[in-house]
């Protein structure tokens, strides 16, 4: 039987059969050095003749219904966690403070995933292709998020993960990635050297790494945020999606969401997707004129988006050429003002990573850029519990009172 997907190079455009599992391009990973983004990374594609051909008409609900199977890069649903990823809610909002908006916001809320944040959907895919293939062992690097995940994930699992973070990430997904029982390693460094010690483990160890950029498969999982952005907008198109960017790996796997509907012809046209970067961690905006990557050490109070050299740079700036992306770096400033909005007029608590693309709404909102009627999504990527010193600052706790009635009267009157 022909395997069911293979593997593009981003770069080279060279083909690999999907039977083994690798990494990066054999070829262009040879250029790869530790000052500039990997080239090598691989893009994952799927016969999509093939798919229209067998299922003929109605293909998108036909996917819908069997859970998106032909799609993803397992053999069967039943490899995925038993809990509960994705298919997290999509809220109508219709206005913050008094002004009702012209045209259509809608927030995805993905703090609701299993481990509060967006990387449960790669850590579902990744972990569910090790089960099939009878991997036990999987590891990380992560700032934090794909760490806590891909622990979690494995712990629902039966599987082991092995996570490498900075020192420096927020306790909560410290707590986290121990609570779940995988083994911790924090690197007294950077993200970048958790990165690099991580692969070389894979390849002293043989361990299956699920480092973003690298494992080709996790982009198969965020990608998923798509499918369910089209279903629940009832089959419409949003017309932008503003989305937080770090390595580059979920912008992307939105774009490749869309690009399988595409490519399938469920779709004719890839919604304008806006990359929102913090000003301090602007390393794939900053160079997407440049001809020579030049890294700037990233300083941010959003953790999950602090990232001195994007690992997916290379592809996510082939998508937002190709189909006329957008961008917008906003101040941590703007990102806790943000954030504050957030909770207080929708009740939902975003981490400040997923308040930065917010924060990027916000902006595009108080410049009068949206059509009106017009769809409009911010992804909403990890829980607000998962960093709580970020907000401290814009926060004053009040002094407790006595437990009398009167002490009441001064919040109020
Ligand atoms: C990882 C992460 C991001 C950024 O994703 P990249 O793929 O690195 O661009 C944004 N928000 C949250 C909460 C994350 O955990």
């Amino acid at each position: 039987m022909k395997d069911k997907f293979f593997y593009a190079c981003v770069d080279c455009g060279k083909t690999f059969e999907s039977s083994q599992t690798i990494y990066l391009c054999n070829e262009c990973e040879k250029r790869n050095d530790d000052k500039h983004p990997p080239y090598g990374v691989l893009k994952t594609e799927y016969d999509y003749n093939g798919i229209n051909t067998r299922l003929k008409n109605n293909v998108f609900q036909q996917l819908e219904k069997t859970g998106f199977i032909d799609l993803l890069p397992i053999k069967s649903n039943d490899s995925l966690p038993f809990l509960k990823v994705g298919n997290t809610s999509l809220y109508k909002i219709t206005s913050i403070d008094n002004d009702i908006f012209d045209f259509e916001l809608y927030l995805k809320d993905d703090s609701q995933n299993p481990t509060f944040s967006f990387k449960d959907r790669a850590s579902a895919i990744v972990s569910a292709y090790a089960k099939e293939n009878n991997i036990d062992i999987i590891v990380a690097a992560s700032t934090g998020n794909a760490g806590s995940s891909l622990a979690g994930i494995c712990a629902s699992q039966k599987q082991k993960a092995v996570i490498f973070v900075p020192a420096s990430a927020p306790k909560a997904k410290l707590t986290q990635i121990m609570m779940y029982g995988a083994q911790i390693i924090p690197v007294d460094g950077t993200y970048d050297n958790a990165f690099d010690l991580s692969i070389e483990t894979t390849k002293k160890y043989g361990w299956y790494n699920r480092n973003t950029a690298f494992n080709p498969l996790t982009i198969e999982g965020k990608k998923t945020v798509s499918f369910e952005l089209f279903s629940q907008l009832n089959k419409n198109l949003p017309d932008r999606i503003f989305v937080p960017v770090g390595d580059g790996v979920i912008i992307s796997g939105v774009y490749k969401g869309f690009e399988d509907l595409l490519n399938l012809g469920i779709i004719d046209k890839i919604p304008v997707i806006v990359a929102v970067q913090a000003i301090g961690s602007g390393n794939i905006i900053n160079n997407l004129n440049r001809n020579n990557f030049i890294s700037s050490s990233s300083r941010t109070l959003a953790d999950s988006i602090s990232v001195d050299i994007p690992r997916n740079f290379r592809m996510t700036k082939k998508y937002l050429f190709d189909y006329a992306g957008e961008n917008i770096l906003v101040s941590d400033e703007e990102i806790l003002a943000a954030s504050k909005v957030l909770s207080s007029r929708t009740g939902i608590f975003a981490e400040p990573a997923a308040s930065a693309a917010f924060a990027g709404f916000l902006s595009f909102y108080w410049d009068g850029k949206f059509e009106k009627g017009s769809k409009n999504v911010v992804l909403l990527t990890g829980s607000g519990l998962k960093d709580l010193n970020a907000v401290q600052k814009i926060i004053d706790i009040p002094e407790p009172v006595k437990p009398d009635i009167k002490e009441i009267e001064k919040f109020f009157f």
